[in-house]
């Protein structure tokens, strides 16, 4: 996916080699000075996880698509900058930005105090809670019956934060993985009794891609674990590519385009999650105009909550169980 910085340094070299050449070269020599003038406008390196669906994932042609693949193609036609996406996972991601290897990432990350302290964060463009799923047949039925059992959690993110802070009160063990679908896996080969993971995700995972496992608890919008996802550079760096994401991101919401991008992964019929979400949506939208933005992440938390009738009992019992242990 480096291809085209790749390229571009390729280029210098090819201008360097038909300079040695003297004549010969024409060709690339065209080739390369076209190459020259876009090296000129910076192309972004933006980082991404693997297999991130409904926001980065691999479709059956073995393209890298999803929302966020959408979101910033759609941002970088209206603000015309170039870039080249790097999916190399979600925790690399966060590495190869600190280390100045990518510019930025877009990840389903989200925005969070601690993450601030080193990342510069859009605005928000995604509102996502945590759960926690199990095998459909398991008899896990709540956060409680999780006493003596192993978790498979997903290295550096938010549902591993909430893993370990109920790890102690609940009595599981976890193993991080560094890829959501391997997590996934590890739990229907019986090796983990659950795993912990943002509700978006694991609902399409359940819901469109047919991921045999049920949500048995998700942390609510009053959480500290309820987020929202952003856009990331380095603190203190790229400031003109936040600038320029926050920018297109307020046109695409503006002009219908983001709206399509959401519709386009997270509506097909076999979803129910999603058709609720986008009918949610369609009457958030109709909505006062007036605090749109308040109104908006508001609405879309309430959608993750009301989304899966069935799944949702049982994350209320989840949470129920929170409470009671808490008050105990
Ligand atoms: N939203 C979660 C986080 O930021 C997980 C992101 C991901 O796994 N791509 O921690």
């Amino acid at each position: 996916m480096k291809l085209r910085t790749f390229g571009a340094a390729l280029a210098g070299v090819l201008l360097t080699a038909s300079l040695a050449a003297c004549g010969g070269g024409q060709e690339s020599t065209e080739a390369t000075s076209t190459e020259t003038t876009n090296a000129e406008a910076k192309v972004y390196s933006i980082a991404t996880d693997t297999a991130f669906a409904p926001f980065e994932f691999t479709d059956e042609s073995g393209n890298l698509v999803g929302v966020d693949i959408d979101i910033l193609s759609a941002i970088a036609e209206d603000q015309g900058f170039e870039y080249t996406v790097n999916s190399i996972g979600f925790d690399a991601s966060k590495q190869s930005v600190q280390q100045g290897q990518d510019d930025g990432m877009i990840a389903g990350m989200s925005i969070t105090d601690e993450r601030k302290e080193t990342f510069d964060f859009s605005d928000p463009y995604y509102d996502s809670t945590v759960c926690c799923a199990v095998a459909a047949d398991s008899k896990v039925a709540s956060l409680s019956d999780l006493k003596g059992e192993n978790v498979a959690v997903k290295t550096g993110t938010q549902s591993l934060d909430w893993a370990k802070s109920i790890s102690k009160e609940y009595g599981f063990t976890m193993t991080e993985f560094a890829d959501s679908d391997v997590m996934y896996q590890d739990v229907l080969a019986g090796n983990s009794a659950a795993c912990f993971e943002d509700t978006p995700t694991m609902g399409y995972a359940i819901n469109s891609s047919n991921v045999g496992l049920k949500i048995i608890a998700e942390v609510d919008s009053t959480s500290e674990f309820f987020s929202q996802y952003g856009f990331a550079v380095k603190k203190g760096e790229n400031a003109e590519l936040l600038e320029m994401f926050n920018t297109g991101l307020a046109h695409i919401k503006a002009n219908g385009k983001y709206d399509e991008i959401l519709a386009k992964y997270i509506s097909t019929s076999a979803d129910a999650t999603t058709a609720a979400s986008t009918t949610a949506k369609a009457e958030a939208t109709d909505a006062t105009a007036s605090d749109a933005t308040a109104t908006d992440s508001t609405d879309k938390a309430a959608d993750s909550t009301d989304a899966n009738g069935e799944a949702i009992e049982e994350v209320d019992n989840g949470e129920e169980a929170i409470e009671e242990d808490a008050a105990a």
